[in-house]
């Protein structure tokens, strides 16, 4: 028998999408005092977009590895380029390369 798929009611979707936006802005804020404290809120971030099947925007999308989920900084922990219409993250911790179409 296939799955049922419901969709989950509108309200709570919100409320998830407004959590997401606080731990990354937490995270922003913590990176400062202790980068495993930024990597924590990606984490919990992350969770929460799984458990209610939210998708993360290209702008949230860009700000951790995909490989390991650490927060990434610009010059800190990544570095970035452009090539061939694409920016390239580079993630200097695991050494992992994310591609993202320049529209
Ligand atoms: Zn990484």
């Amino acid at each position: 028998m296939p799955k049922k798929y419901y969709k989950k009611p509108h309200k709570i979707q919100k409320i998830a999408k407004e959590r997401i936006k606080l731990m990354f802005e937490l995270a922003k804020d913590n990176l400062r005092k202790d980068s495993r404290i930024s990597d924590k809120y990606v984490k919990m971030a992350r969770r929460i977009a799984m458990k209610h099947k939210i998708r993360l925007p290209s702008s949230l999308k860009k700000r951790f590895c995909k490989n390991c989920h650490k927060y990434l900084v610009p010059s800190v922990n990544c570095r970035i380029r452009i090539h061939k219409h694409r920016l390239i993250y580079y993630c200097l911790s695991c050494k992992h390369y994310m591609r993202h179409p320049i529209k």
